[in-house]
């Protein structure tokens, strides 16, 4: 059976990229691949990741850490948002590591009868997970029932470079390192990284870098760092979906819910087969797909299941062709980034909001 939509992940692009991350400092790389790995999906890319020499994979749930293990990922895997009252002796048992960010979550860790493998989460300015309120006395706590393995922050503003935010972040992660070492306890692996920090800030790579969307070939920010293309990224992902129909129609058609767009001219519309319940944005004015590497912007706005792009009056477009909602941009198709810029978003959201009703293909894109 065809497919509607589809959404073909090249993981090669996937695998180049981690070969070019590696490449910009001496740390290891942990290839984050939470929310089913920003979209591309959690398995193959998980799977992908390894065969390309990630060291870590990183996830935000333990399930989502569990399922990579029970489907055969063997290098360690690192979960960051494991609330007190988790399964942590699932963790043990599937050879997870886990963050800790409270005390709860200590005190219910320390009671396995198996050293659990730990890393610490600081709060170093973010003001989101991690240590800040409890330091001091976790400092005091015996440490000695955990197998610390790491130690980590997260920036807030990485994709700003220049913002003095990150220098502070960083030298209060020096700071809570030096606190735990006065303590007695040097965690093996000290990392602070994300995708923007890898590529903009190499005095923070540490032991191990975290990269989610570089890894995915999107940029951290278009506007401050740069496209894809200039910063050396292969997007992986390239959506396509089909033209249910194809059909002219006359100046002054008011086109879809609302009738927000009419036409200027008689032209011929597009049906596409996507719509806000397959992550297509409801408000998108400014992208389109492309057809034949024909730009064909949308009209009006996005239904649950379909959209309206203007193909152009003299457009060859027949009932069924495929068309390039986005993909990396070297055939003139529209990007993530077109995406995110027309409905007030960041590419992250445009990948990971690909729903489930479209199939990942695991191939080359297609033109
Ligand atoms: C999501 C996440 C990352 C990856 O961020 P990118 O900007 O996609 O590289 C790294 N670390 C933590 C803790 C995260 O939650």
């Amino acid at each position: 059976m065809e497919h509607r939509a589809e959404a073909r992940i090249d993981t090669s692009a996937i695998a180049a990229n981690i070969a070019f991350l590696k490449s910009q400092s001496a740390a290891e790389l942990l290839a984050v691949v939470k929310a089913d790995a920003y979209g591309h999906g959690l398995i193959e890319v998980g799977l992908a990741a390894e065969r390309a020499g990630a060291d870590w994979l990183g996830v935000a749930l333990l399930e989502e850490a569990i399922l990579l293990r029970t489907r055969g990922v063997r290098i360690p895997i690192l979960a960051w948002l494991v609330s007190p009252g988790s399964d942590f002796q699932a963790a043990v048992n599937h050879d997870i590591d886990v963050a800790i960010s409270s005390i709860k979550a200590f005190n219910e860790i320390s009671l396995l009868k198996v050293k659990p493998r730990v890393h610490i989460e600081l709060d170093t300015g973010m003001t989101r997970g991690g240590f800040l309120d409890e330091w001091q006395e976790f400092l005091t706590l015996d440490l000695s029932h955990l197998d610390i393995t790491g130690v980590f922050s997260h920036f807030a503003r990485a994709d700003e470079p220049d913002e003095q935010q990150n220098r502070d972040q960083l030298a209060r992660f020096n700071q809570m390192v030096a606190d735990l070492a006065a303590v007695g306890v040097n965690p093996p692996i000290k990392h602070l990284s994300n995708s923007a920090a890898t590529l903009k800030n190499h005095a923070a790579a540490f032991d191990l870098v975290r990269v989610g969307i570089a890894m995915y070939g999107l940029s951290p920010d278009v506007n401050t760092l740069g496209s894809s293309k200039e910063l050396g990224l292969k997007p992986a992902m390239q959506v396509r979906a089909k033209l249910h129909l194809v059909k002219t129609v006359p100046a002054g058609s008011a086109v879809g819910y609302g009738a927000s767009a009419i036409t200027e001219r008689q032209t011929k519309v597009g049906i596409v087969a996507m719509g806000y319940a397959d992550g297509i944005p409801r408000n998108s004015q400014g992208a389109g797909v492309t057809q034949e590497g024909k730009k064909a912007p949308i009209l009006g706005r996005v239904s649950m299941d379909q959209f309206v792009v203007d193909l152009g009056v003299d457009s060859t477009a027949q009932s069924g062709d495929w068309v390039i909602v986005f993909g990396d941009g070297s055939h003139g198709e529209y990007t993530a980034d077109d995406w995110a810029r027309a409905s007030d978003s960041i590419n992250y959201e445009m990948t990971t909001r690909i729903g489930p009703r479209v199939p990942r293909i695991y191939a080359p894109h297609v033109y």
